[in-house]
C-alpha cells in the first residue's frame, strides 16, 4: 500500500466509522429502549382502564365485553379474584400466564405494574392492576406477544442496517475525495522532488494553500530556483573560465609560434618571450585566484580573528603598496587619526585592503590621490577607499561583485585584472560578518567603505 491518499483515507474511514458504528449503536439501544417503555406503559394503560370500566360497571357482561375486546386486539387479558381464580380470559392460558398469576402482589399501586419485561426470552410482556368493587375484587392482567415486539425491533434494527450501510458508503466516498483533496499537493511535490533529484530544475509547483503544506510547496519551489541559480550561475562561471583561460593560451601559443621561427631577430624573439612570460604570469594569477575562489566557496579557508592597531596594519599595507603607486604617478594618503583596535584576521584582512587599493591605482590616472581614511562610529570602524578615477557607471554597480565582471574588459586584462578582485574581498568581508558599499560617479572616482563591528 505505497499510495498516501490510500493510506490518509483508510485511516480516516477507519477513524470515522468507528464513530459512527458507536454513534448507531447508543441511538439504537435508545429507541428500542423507549418502543419497549411505550409498549409496556400502553400494556399498563390499558390495564388501568378495563380497570376502571370493571369498577364503574361490574357486572358478568362488562367482563364479557373486555374479554370480547381484547380477543380482537393484539393483547389478552386475564381477571382473576383476590385468590387468583380466572374470571374471565380472551386466550387460553399458557404456563407463563399461570406463573405470572400466581405471584402474589404486594404493595401494588392502584395505577397497576410490569410484571414481565423480558421480552428477548418470553413468550409475553405482562401487566397487572388491581381493581376493587363492592361485589368483588381482583387483579386485570394484560399480555403481549413478544413475537410483536421482536418484529418491531427487527424491522427497527433492518432500518438501522439500511442507514448505517448509506452512511458507510456516503463517508467513504467524501472521504476518499477529502483524501485526494489531501494528497494532491503531496503527490505533486514527490513528483517535483524526483525530478530535483534528477537534475531537472525548472519546475513550477502551484501554491494554493498557506498551511504547512503550503509551505513545504514554497520551500521546495526556492529550493528548485536556487538550485536552478546555481546550475545556470554554474554554467556562466564555466563558460567564463574557459574563456578566461582561452585568451592568454591562444596569446601565448602564437607567440612561441612565432619566436620559434628562425628568420626573426633575436630582440624580436625577446620580445616575444616576454609576452609569454607576462601572459603566464596573468594566468598564474587567474589560477591563484580561482583557487582563493574556490576555497572561500567550500568554507574550506578558516577566519582566524585577532585584535591588532588598525593604524599599523595600514602602514604595512602602505608600504608593500606603495612602488606600485609611485610607479602609476598616484599618490597614496592614509588618514588614520587614531589607533583603533580591529578584530579581524590580519592576512585576509590585509587582502582585502590591496585588492581595493589595487583596483583604485588601476583605474585611476596619474597625478590623482587615493585616500584611505579610518574612522570610528559608535562601534563600528569605517574604512574608507576614495580616489580620483575613472569611476564606475552606476547601471554596473550592483553587479560588480560578480565573479568575471568587468566594465571594461580589455583594459582589464591590459592592466592585469582577472575580474575576480572584488568577488574575493565581497567572500572575505562577508566571511567577517563586514559590510561593503560603493560610491562612485563617473570621471570623479570611486569610494568603497568597509564598515567593521
Ligand atoms: P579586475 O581584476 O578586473 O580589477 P575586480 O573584480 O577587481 O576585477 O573589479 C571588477 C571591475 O570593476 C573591474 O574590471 C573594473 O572595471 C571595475 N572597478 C573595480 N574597482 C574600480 C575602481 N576603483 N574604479 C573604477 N572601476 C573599478
Amino acid at each position: 500500500m505505497k499510495k498516501i491518499s490510500i493510506k490518509i483515507g483508510l485511516l480516516f474511514f477507519c477513524l470515522i466509522f468507528m464513530m459512527e458504528v458507536c454513534l448507531f449503536f447508543l441511538l439504537h439501544q435508545k429507541i428500542a429502549h423507549s418502543r419497549i417503555a411505550e409498549e409496556l406503559s400502553a400494556l399498563v394503560t390499558r390495564g388501568n382502564n378495563h380497570r376502571d370500566v370493571l369498577e364503574t360497571y361490574y357486572n358478568d357482561e362488562t367482563i364479557h365485553h373486555i374479554a370480547l375486546m381484547e380477543v380482537k386486539s393484539d393483547t389478552e387479558v386475564v381477571i382473576t379474584n383476590n385468590q387468583g381464580e380466572i374470571i374471565i380470559s380472551s386466550t387460553d392460558i399458557n404456563n407463563q400466564m399461570h406463573q405470572l398469576i400466581k405471584t402474589e402482589k404486594k404493595e401494588m399501586s392502584r395505577n397497576g405494574k410490569i410484571i414481565e419485561n423480558n421480552w428477548q426470552d418470553k413468550p409475553y410482556i405482562a401487566a397487572v392492576t388491581p381493581f376493587e368493587t363492592d361485589i368483588d375484587s381482583g387483579f386485570v392482567y394484560m399480555f403481549k406477544d413478544t413475537r410483536q415486539v421482536k418484529e418491531l425491533m427487527q424491522q427497527l434494527n433492518r432500518h438501522f442496517l439500511i442507514a448505517g450501510i448509506a452512511t458507510a458508503i456516503v463517508t467513504a466516498f467524501i472521504i476518499l475525495i477529502l483524501s485526494r483533496i489531501i494528497a494532491r499537493p503531496l503527490i505533486k511535490m514527490k513528483e517535483a522532488t524526483k525530478k530535483l533529484s534528477k537534475g531537472k530544475f525548472s519546475i513550477q509547483l502551484e501554491n494554493s494553500s498557506n498551511d504547512e503544506l503550503g509551505e513545504l510547496a514554497d520551500s521546495i519551489q526556492s529550493l528548485a530556483n536556487e538550485l536552478n541559480h546555481l546550475k545556470t550561475e554554474r554554467n556562466e562561471f564555466l563558460a567564463s573560465i574557459s574563456h578566461e583561460l582561452r585568451t592568454p593560451l591562444t596569446y601565448i601559443k602564437g607567440y612561441a609560434d612565432v619566436a620559434k621561427k628562425d628568420h626573426i631577430s633575436m630582440t624580436d624573439r625577446v620580445n616575444y618571450l616576454n609576452i609569454i612570460t607576462e601572459e603566464v604570469t596573468k594566468l598564474t594569477t587567474l589560477v591563484t585566484e580561482l583557487m582563493e575562489l574556490a576555497q572561500l566557496d567550500n568554507n574550506t579557508f578558516t577566519i582566524q580573528k585577532q585584535w591588532f592597531p588598525i593604524c599599523d596594519s595600514l602602514k604595512k599595507i602602505s608600504t608593500t603598496i606603495l612602488p606600485s603607486f609611485q610607479e602609476s604617478g598616484i599618490t597614496l594618503r592614509m588618514i588614520c587619526p587614531e589607533n583603533y583596535q580591529i578584530l579581524a584576521d590580519p592576512i585576509r584582512f590585509e587582502q582585502i585592503l590591496i585588492n581595493l587599493l589595487d583596483n583604485a591605482r588601476k583605474y585611476s590616472p596619474r597625478g590623482t590621490i587615493t585616500t584611505v581614511k579610518v574612522k570610528k562610529e559608535n562601534a563600528d570602524i569605517k574604512i574608507s577607499i576614495q580616489d580620483e578615477g575613472k569611476g564606475i557607471p552606476s547601471k554596473d554597480l550592483p553587479f560588480i561583485f560578480e565573479r568575471f565582471y568587468r566594465i571594461d574588459k580589455s583594459r582589464s586584462r591590459e592592466l592585469g585584472g582577472t575580474g575576480l578582485g572584488l568577488s574575493i574581498v565581497k567572500e572575505l568581508v562577508d566571511a567577517h560578518h563586514w559590510k561593503i558599499e560603493i560610491a562612485s560617479e563617473i570621471n570623479k572616482g570611486s569610494t568603497i567603505t568597509i564598515t567593521a563591528r
